[in-house]
């Protein structure tokens, strides 16, 4: 296996809220933009799974794109300039909260209520060549269930979304980037991959529990092209990171 590394992207919110989980709509078109001009691609995981099975390696020059909880937003403020360069996505749902609010716990000061998306829209998403992945039923803390009650948030999710949508769903994202030992034992036995939240690149690690870059922290810094090409990794140490993570937060 090539150590060629993967920048996998995390949004969540497109909306011009400011809140630490929105990126606006402007913002994220410019996004787009700069990974094509880079002359790269924007891609689904399952995409880059499956060049990666094939090839046995990472696709080069291309950056894989995932949305978490399943905003409403993302169909009219994401999809429109991803489809416009030809790109993919993997956007992650909170399978019973589709048709509803972000109600699961208190939201980002600035966001307040948001809807989600309509299974109709999830549908329509599939057409249009986006990937759905898994992100529970309740978005629960998964550290805090018995091993029976997080099956159920985990493979219940995933059940849901292939009855509802008529895809298959692969690849699961943890809610909180929150793990414990079995919580992985269910996740590796379910999917064929799965997300956290570490800020960091993807090379060589464990299928089950492949790295993002959150674009918050891109945007506060103006690094994001500094992340498709893996110099970000090479021009930010541990320590730098969590400085600007810090200050991001506070921001
Ligand atoms: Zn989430």
């Amino acid at each position: 296996m090539s150590e060629n590394g993967l920048t996998i992207l995390t949004w969540h919110s497109i909306d011009a809220s400011g809140s630490v989980i929105s990126i606006s709509p402007r913002q994220f078109s410019d996004q787009m933009a700069a990974i094509a001009d880079a002359g790269y691609r924007g891609i689904s995981l399952q995409q880059a799974l499956t060049h990666r099975e094939v090839h046995a390696e990472w696709p080069a020059r291309a950056v894989v794109l995932t949305f978490d909880d399943g905003y409403e937003n993302f169909v009219s403020s994401a999809l429109p300039a991803i489809s416009r360069h030809g790109f993919s996505a993997t956007v992650y749902l909170i399978s019973r909260h589709i048709e509803g609010i972000n109600d699961w716990g208190p939201p980002p000061e600035g966001l307040g209520n948001q809807r989600m998306l309509s299974w109709v829209q999830v549908r329509e998403m599939v057409d249009a060549g986006i990937e759905i992945g898994a992100h529970t039923c309740t978005h629960p803390d998964l550290r805090r269930l018995d091993s029976a009650r997080a099956r159920e948030e985990i493979a219940g999710s995933r059940n849901e979304i292939e009855d509802q949508a008529g895809c298959s769903v692969t690849t699961f994202a943890f809610p909180f980037g929150y793990r414990s030992e079995t919580v992985d034992d269910i996740v590796r036995s379910e999917f064929t991959a799965a997300c956290t939240t570490q800020l960091r690149r993807a090379s060589s690690e464990l299928l089950h529990e492949l790295p993002r870059i959150d674009v918050y922290y891109l945007q506060k810094i103006g690094l994001f092209g500094k992340a498709l090409d893996g110099s970000l990794d090479r021009y930010l140490t541990i320590r730098r990171w969590g400085r600007i993570v810090k200050n991001a937060v506070v921001d």
